[in-house]
């Protein structure tokens, strides 16, 4: 029997696990399934944790989420198509719900898919390789509570292991001599920390506007964004100012590229992830930054080099779950035969293509528009559920320009379903002044 892998229980793993257990609602026969996932649940990095570092196995912690998260784009975008947010929850909720209610609803629908079966918790992929005379993939596994490891075959391997959770932490001159706090975001798990300091965020991106702007709602004193890149634009409140890159610290006083000094209590490193795959074989191993166009991947998921590995939710997202979605039914439908491939050089000319696409946009909606697009491609040849695209680019468009209006009010704001055509409720507390993350509060309004 065909056997597959799917490495991690994230949403882009999960999805891949909904993808085939649709194919069996269908009658279809499908291939023997293992899923390793080395958390003791399912849910990625909505799997919130208050460990940082190593968790309890000694592995490194996945989860990246904090308290009081709530998305960064409106739920429209990434509700499923086949399990709405309101048969979860019996009605609609608020369009940018907090991380609590978003595992709650993930696990719903995989509660519904059952695929928990196929999935080995607590069990971290170490190695992958491929056997070219025997046409198969060996995974060697460890099972944290039994510390036991083994080794499988396979005929495919999905690699969904995700992309935000290895921290990119560059160097800044003189950073050793700092008398205080330095953590990355990968590391920050509650604002109150900050309450009363004043704090230095590097980076300006989506984790370094959202660390501010919680940290601004918590009460710090002030908050310093140093960034590469021109000013984001963004309207900040008073205590928030945006200054360029940091050139060096000296025990508390941080000196920036135009000279400017600044004295901190706290420094966070907002400076991305590294997508970081120790356990593939190097020839398997893929090398990617945080875009939308993935070098090697055939449709943004097939390793050109041997078509018999995917890599699943590699990109950049503006769509996340919405767009796991068509990956994982391309997926499936290659590994059931219904798709073919190309040959390796029309796979990587595939490739090419989309950076070059990418690389010819001009802002940030130029890529709204990318990702859009590739979702229609792919839901294109598959069955995948399919939902509205346009109608959530223009969504995400709304979004974003509640954020270069006031970008400590955009979340209060409010949308309808592309789903089921309801208006979501208005949220009843403003997001500055609701400070309860929990389920109930938020299903509340
Ligand atoms: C702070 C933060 C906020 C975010 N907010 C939003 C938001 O508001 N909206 C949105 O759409 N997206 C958001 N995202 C993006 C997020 O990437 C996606 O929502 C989604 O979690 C990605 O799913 P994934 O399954 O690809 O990866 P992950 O969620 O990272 O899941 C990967 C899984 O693989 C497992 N794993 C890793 N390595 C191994 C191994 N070697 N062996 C076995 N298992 C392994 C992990 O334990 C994990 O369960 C946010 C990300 C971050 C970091």
């Amino acid at each position: 029997m065909i056997k597959v892998t799917v490495i991690g229980a994230g949403p882009s793993g999960l999805a891949q696990l909904c993808s085939f257990q649709c194919a069996v609602q269908k009658g279809l026969d499908i291939p023997e399934i293992v899923c390793y996932e080395k958390q003791d649940d399912w849910g990625g990095l909505w799997n919130y944790t208050w460990r940082t570092g190593l968790d309890q196995y000694g592995e490194p912690v996945h989860s990246s989420m904090y308290c009081d998260l709530r998305l960064n784009t409106p739920k429209e975008c990434l509700e499923f198509v086949d399990y709405s947010l309101e048969e979860h929850f019996g009605k609609q909720i608020p369009s940018y719900p907090s991380r609590a209610v978003l595992f709650d609803y993930i696990e719903g629908r995989v509660k519904k898919a059952d695929v928990r079966k196929w999935i080995r918790f607590h069990t971290v992929v170490r190695h992958v390789a491929y056997n070219d005379v025997t046409s198969v993939f060996s995974v060697t596994a460890h099972d944290l509570i039994r510390d036991m490891q083994y080794t499988e075959e396979f005929n495919y391997v999905v690699v969904a292991t995700g992309h935000f959770s290895t921290p990119n932490a560059p160097y800044f001159d003189g950073i050793e001599t700092f008398c205080g706090r330095v953590l990355h975001s990968h590391d920050f798990r509650d604002a109150r920390e900050f309450k009363d300091k004043d704090i230095l965020v590097v980076g300006a991106s989506l984790s370094g506007q959202d660390i501010a702007s919680h940290c601004w709602k918590y009460g710090c004193r002030s908050v310093i964004i140093s960034h590469l890149n021109p000013p984001t634009g963004y309207k900040w409140p008073e205590i928030i100012k945006e200054v360029p890159l940091l050139k060096k610290i000296e025990k508390n006083t941080c000196t920036f590229e135009d000279d400017s000094t600044a004295d901190v209590d706290a420094v966070i490193l907002c400076t991305g992830y590294l997508h970081h795959f120790p356990f593939m074989a190097s020839e398997l191993k893929l090398r990617a930054t945080n875009r939308l166009a993935i070098p090697n991947l055939y449709k943004g998921v097939v390793w050109a080099d041997n078509p018999k590995l995917f890599y699943l939710g590699m990109q950049n997202q503006f769509y996340a779950f919405a767009m796991f979605d068509p990956q994982a039914w391309y997926v499936r439908d290659i590994i059931m035969g219904r798709i073919d491939v190309p040959d390796r050089d029309a796979m990587l000319a595939d490739a090419e293509d989309r950076l070059a696409r990418e690389n010819a946009g001009k802002d940030v909606y130029d890529e709204m528009r990318y990702q859009s697009e590739y979702i229609k491609e792919l839901a294109a040849d598959t069955a995948c559920p399919s939902f509205d695209v346009d109608a959530a680019r223009e969504v995400l468009f709304q979004c974003r320009k509640h954020k270069n209006e006031d970008i400590m009010s955009f979340r209060n704001n409010y949308f309808k379903s592309l789903v089921t055509g309801t208006m979501a409720p208005m949220r009843q507390k403003l997001w500055k002044d609701d400070f309860d993350d929990s389920m109930e509060s938020c299903l509340c309004d």
